[in-house]
């Protein structure tokens, strides 16, 4: 018995299914329930809400989810190795876990469960990236999600909550803080997994806003984040030249120095921007 459920310790599980960790399918596993019951709650309360977990694995953060009282778990792991230690799961949880085997890319999951809805994952780096980008870019907002609970490398997390002026303030930071609340939660070190990777890695938990921090026309906004940020070192009347012809006095309307770089550059000052270049 573990720590938080009925269910075997997970280094039993794992030796009893073979799932030695395969460096291609970015596998470092959290073993120790005790944190993954820690990274369920830092989800918010789930009582009555449908969690999307991505990359369950051997389904330590599954079980820390269903411990912590979720209506119900939609897991999509694209390792079929995984199935039957989540299917053991599912047997302890009857009616509360369905496992989803599947590639995230590939498919919409949150097609498949009711609101209120949070997201939860323990990911590889790249795919984690590129599914917040997705969850980020709805083609309406709020988007179903309420939150999004992730594990990402500490560096990209920092990305994720960074402020105007630092080095790891961009696009990224923009596009979360743009419509979400974003907070690093937790930090862990690479002996928090099995095998450990060579960086350290963070919890983000980002809360949807009801609606955009400040308006403006998403693709506008996008194009001219992108642009100034493709050329960060740049002033912004060279790095925005190819945005409009007379950039410079759109930027002196939108309250920018021409002369400023993209990293000065707050999230305000750009959505006046995009609300400009858009008329
Ligand atoms: N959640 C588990 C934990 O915390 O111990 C496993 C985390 S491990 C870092 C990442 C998991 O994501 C692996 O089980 C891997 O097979 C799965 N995975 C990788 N790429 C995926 C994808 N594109 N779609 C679904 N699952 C994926």
């Amino acid at each position: 018995m573990s720590a938080i459920d009925s269910l075997p310790p997970l280094r039993e599980v794992i030796a009893r299914h073979e799932l030695s960790a395969r460096k291609a399918l970015g596998q470092n596993f959290i073993l120790d329930l005790n944190l993954t019951a820690r990274i369920a709650r830092l989800a918010g309360d789930l009582a009555g809400v449908d969690v999307l977990e991505v990359g369950p694995g051997p389904g330590g953060l599954t079980r820390g989810l269903l411990a912590m009282g979720a209506r119900r778990v939609l897991a999509v792991e694209k390792d079929p190795r995984c199935l039957p230690a989540l299917a053991e799961i599912a047997a302890a949880y009857p009616g509360r876990l369905e496992v989803l085997h599947a590639d995230a890319l590939a498919i919409d999951p949150l097609a498949y469960l009711n609101p209120p809805i949070r997201i939860v994952a323990n990911l590889p780096y790249n795919v984690g990236t590129e599914l917040l980008v997705r969850w980020l870019t709805p083609p309406v907002w709020p988007p179903v999600w309420q939150s999004l609970t992730l594990m990402f490398q500490r560096e990209v997390a920092e990305r994720i909550v960074a402020k105007p002026g630092s080095e790891a303030y961009g696009r990224l930071a923009l596009l979360a803080q743009w419509r979400s609340d974003a907070r690093i939660v937790l930090s862990l070190p690479p002996e928090a997994f099995t095998p450990p990777p060579k960086v350290h890695s963070a919890v983000v938990h980002l809360t949807a806003l009801a609606a955009p921090r400040f308006a403006a026309d998403p693709a506008v906004l996008n194009r001219v984040v992108a642009a100034a940020f493709n050329q960060r070192r740049k002033m912004l009347r060279s790095a925005l030249r190819g945005i409009a012809p007379d950039i410079e006095s759109v930027l002196v309307a939108a309250g920018i120095a021409p002369t400023a770089r993209a990293e000065e550059i707050g999230l305000e000052q750009f959505c006046a921007l995009a609300r400009l270049l858009k008329t």
